[in-house]
Formats: structure tokens, C-alpha cells, sequence
């Protein structure tokens, strides 16, 4: 289908997955690629079993495991008798429908929003759904990425369609350039602070500008991911020269002329000159500082120079959640944010557990220590993230510094495995949810950060500024 001038990706990648409208006055879908996981498929499975279809696209399917999986010893059977069971249903069931598994020992195993990118089966154009909040991510690449629900996972795996309604879309530009120290977590902290959690309702979110043009594809995924925390149905950033030469050479990128066919048909997703927006948002980047969340939202966070914030000053319909949040995390108005003690550090998840990010953190422990009584995690993306990090002596550089050393896994992002905090224990987090309980105790307290800041505030045992321990 030709494209007509000034459209945006989004209309152009809705256009050319159309199947029908139908009578709800929604959209059916064609979903490009469908990813899975232990957790939210094994009931989806079932209700395609007893409803008596087989999946409908097994090679527009692919599974990992990630939510469940230990990090520290990853030999089977695991310890923990649900997740083992949790992992035989998935092998079993990928066998059973024909669905390609990253599994275990493939080399390839890993987060689902790392592997999918780092193996090149995300590409530009694509619509892509998986049964995770986060899949936002996948638009950092030029899709159309939706985390979608269990019932949908049986929808996909049948149909290979989505009933969707084509969200409003919002235009987030970045200007003039990040300051040393600040990093793409600390632009979509400052995103969903100014926007708000639930500001991009309704909305799909077009980031660009030339900050966000500025950045490494690892850089973008970082971005997208969090998409879905400022409440956006999807994000994405139009594919560009990063893009292509990111995508060149992996496993499931197209290959030779079929590659340079790919980035011709890719360039013309992008979003033309002069489309216009529902809505557009401009931020100033060399504003922005290393951020930190002091509540139980993504939105509730402060530069870390910062103080935690009057409750009274919060917009109105927010007045309760800041001070529900104040009362959780312990926290006074106007105590600054830097100083406060952590008692557990984690690098890792799907927002923050990519090479690139792992070199950062590194750069700030190299030779130095993890403060005492600090528990600190590095958990890589994907066993292809562990392998190239630890070609570096990177997982060196972390052990000399105190931190351990772990296998590839979402880990202490939700804490369904081992990996848990303790009672009201104090987690910095380089995920991206600061949910009460999210990191598996209900009474413990995360504050989001980038990589950086969370070596920082381990070797300091408090939230520190980053940028004084750059060399
Ligand atoms: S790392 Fe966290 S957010 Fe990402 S897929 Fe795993 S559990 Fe979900």
C-alpha cells in the first residue's frame, strides 16, 4: 500500500495491518510478532486447547523465560517447585503448537523486551504484542509494540489478530543536548513527572527531537519501555541510520539485499515531514537532571539535588497519592533526597539491564566498594548481555566492588523468583515500577534510577549524585 504525504508511523503501520474494522468500531490487527512468556501464557495455552484451535502463526511466535528463572543457579529442576512447573508448561506447550524457545541453554534466553530487539526479530513497521506491560519497549525500533492481557494471548496465539482501538498520538520532543551524568532513564523519569502517570491515556507517544535522535538504540529501548508507566498504550521512535546499523547482522534481521530491500521499505514507515499530532510536547534536555523517585509511582520523583515535595502542591486529584506515598516510603516534606540510606541495589530488568547500561554502572564501581551491609545485584537482560559484558571483565569489575554477579532474568524487578527485598528494606532500582510490593516484599520501598545512580547509591549506602563520582 502507497503512503500519502504527511502521515505519521503510526497511521502508516495501522494502515498497513488493517484486516478489517469491526462492528465494535475497532480495528482487527495483524499482529507481526507475537512473544511469550512462562508467566502470563500457560492459561492462554489451555483455553486455546479447549477451544480446539492450534496457534495460527507458530513462526510469528516466539517464547523465552524470564520471570521466574533464578539467577543464581539455573540448573533444572529449580528449586522453587512453581516456577519449575511454570517452565515445564512452557517447553511443553512450544512443542506441542511448533513455537521456537529460547531456552536455557540456547545461548539466547533472556528478558523478553532484551532478546527481542538483540536477536533482530523486532524490525521497523512490525506490530508486535506480547502478554507484558513493557512491550512498549519494542518501539524504540520503529514498531507498533502493545503489552497485552492473558485473554489476548489466547487471541494472538489463535488469530494472529488484535481487536484494537487506534490510540490519539502525542509528540514528545526532546531538545538541545543531555549534561553528562543524565541518561535515557532520567529522560522518561522527567517525562512521566511533567506528563504524569496517567497523562498519556489514550495516547501513543512519538518520541523525537534531538536528544532522542541523539541516542544509541540501547538508549532508545531504555525510553519506550517506560511508555506504558506515563500511561501510553505504545511508544516508539522513528527508525533512522541507528536503527539500520543496529539491526545489521543479527540473527533474525533480514540479511544481504534483502536487508538493504528491508531499510528501504523500513525508511518509509518513518513518519513523513509535516504530519501533524494530536498533541505535542516539548521538553528542554539540557534541563534535565539525574532523577530519583521518592513515592509509589513512576510519576512521583525529584532531580537528585531535589526535596520530596508538598502534598499540598501536588495537583489536585494527585493530593492523596502523594501523601498515601509520603506515609509508605517514610519520607518528611522538604528532607532532600540525596542521603537517603538503601539497603539493597539492583541493576537489571527490561529497562535498564542492556551492555551499555551495565558499562555505565561499571565505569562508577570500578575500583571502589559497595558500601557496607549493602546487598548489590547485577542481573544482565539476556544471556547474550552476561556473555558480552563479562567479555569486557565488566562482571569483574562488579564482583571487586562488592556486587554479585548474576544470571539473566527479570530477578528483583517483581521478585517472583528468589531475588526479594526484606520487610521494609530500601531497594535502589534501576527498574522501572515503584509499585507497592513490586519487589517483592509488601512492605518494601523502591526508588527508581538509572544504572549509575543506583552503583552510585551503592558504594555510597545512600541516594548519591552520580555525576560527583564520574571521572
Ligand atoms: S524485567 Fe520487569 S518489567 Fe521487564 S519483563 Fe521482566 S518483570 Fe516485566
Amino acid at each position: 500500500m502507497t503512503a500519502t504525504m504527511g502521515e505519521t508511523l503510526l497511521d502508516k503501520v495501522w494502515r498497513a495491518h488493517t484486516v478489517r474494522t469491526l462492528p465494535s468500531g475497532q480495528t482487527q490487527l495483524l499482529i507481526g510478532l507475537h512473544l511469550i512468556h512462562e508467566v502470563t501464557s500457560p492459561q492462554a495455552f489451555q483455553m486455546l486447547r479447549e477451544a480446539g484451535f492450534r496457534v495460527r502463526m507458530p513462526a510469528r511466535t516466539f517464547a523465552t523465560i524470564d520471570h521466574i528463572v533464578p539467577t543464581v543457579s539455573q540448573q533444572r529442576p529449580f528449586g522453587d517447585v512453581l516456577a519449575e512447573e511454570m517452565t515445564v508448561h512452557l517447553v511443553r506447550n512450544c512443542k506441542e503448537f511448533g513455537i521456537p524457545l529460547f531456552d536455557l541453554d540456547s545461548g539466547r534466553q533472556g528478558i523478553v523486551h532484551v532478546i527481542g530487539p538483540e536477536l533482530g526479530l523486532t524490525q521497523p513497521g512490525m506490530t508486535i504484542a506480547c502478554g507484558d506491560s513493557h512491550t512498549s519497549t519494542h518501539g524504540a525500533i520503529g514498531a507498533l509494540a502493545f503489552g497485552i492481557g492473558t485473554s489476548q494471548v489466547r487471541d494472538v496465539l489463535a488469530t494472529q489478530c488484535l481487536a484494537m482501538a487506534k490510540p490519539k498520538l502525542r509528540q514528545i520532543r526532546v531538545e538541545r543536548a543531555l549534561a553528562r551524568g543524565v541518561f535515557a532513564k532520567d529522560v522518561i523519569l522527567t517525562i512521566i513527572q511533567r506528563l504524569g502517570v496517567k497523562g498519556g491515556v489514550g495516547y501513543a507517544y512519538e518520541y523525537a527531537g534531538p536528544v532522542i535522535e541523539g541516542m544509541s538504540m540501547e538508549e532508545r529501548l531504555t525510553v519506550c519501555n517506560m511508555s506504558i508507566e506515563g500511561g501510553a498504550r505504545a511508544g516508539y521512535m522513528n527508525p533512522d541510520a541507528t536503527t539500520f546499523e543496529y539491526l545489521k547482522g543479527r540473527p533474525f534481521a533480514p540479511q544481504g539485499a534483502a536487508f538493504d530491500r528491508a531499510v528501504a521499505w523500513w525508511q518509509s514507515m518513518a513518519t513523513d515531514a509535516g504530519a501533524t499530532f494530536d498533541d505535542v510536547v516539548r521538553l528542554d534536555g539540557a534541563a534535565i537532571q539525574p532523577v530519583v523517585t521518592w513515592g509509589i509511582n513512576p510519576g512521583q520523583s525529584v532531580g537528585v539535588a531535589g526535596r520530596i515535595p508538598d502534598p499540598a502542591e501536588a495537583p489536585g486529584p494527585e493530593r492523596v497519592t502523594w501523601r498515601e506515598a509520603l506515609a509508605f516510603m517514610d519520607f518528611k516534606v522538604g528532607q532532600p533526597i540525596a542521603g537517603t540510606s538503601i539497603d539493597v541495589a539492583f541493576i537489571g530488568s527490561c529497562t535498564n539491564a542492556r551492555l551499555s547500561d551495565l558499562r555505565a554502572a561499571a565505569e562508577v564501581a570500578r575500583g571502589r566498594k559497595v558500601a557496607k551491609g549493602i546487598r548489590a545485584l547485577v542481573v544482565p537482560g539476556s544471556q547474550a548481555v552476561a556473555k558480552a559484558a563479562e567479555a569486557e571483565g565488566l562482571h569483574e569489575i562488579f564482583q571487586e566492588a562488592g556486587f554479585e554477579w548474576r544470571k539473566a532474568g527479570c530477578s528483583m524487578c517483581l521478585g517472583m523468583n528468589e531475588d526479594k527485598l526484606q520487610g521494609r528494606e530500601v531497594c535502589a532500582s534501576s527498574s522501572n515500577r515503584n509499585f507497592i510490593g513490586r519487589q517483592g516484599s509488601p512492605t518494601g520501598r523502591t526508588l527508581l534510577m538509572s544504572p549509575a545512580m543506583v552503583a552510585a547509591a551503592a558504594i555510597a549506602g545512600a541516594v548519591a549524585d552520580v555525576r560527583e563520582l564520574l571521572r
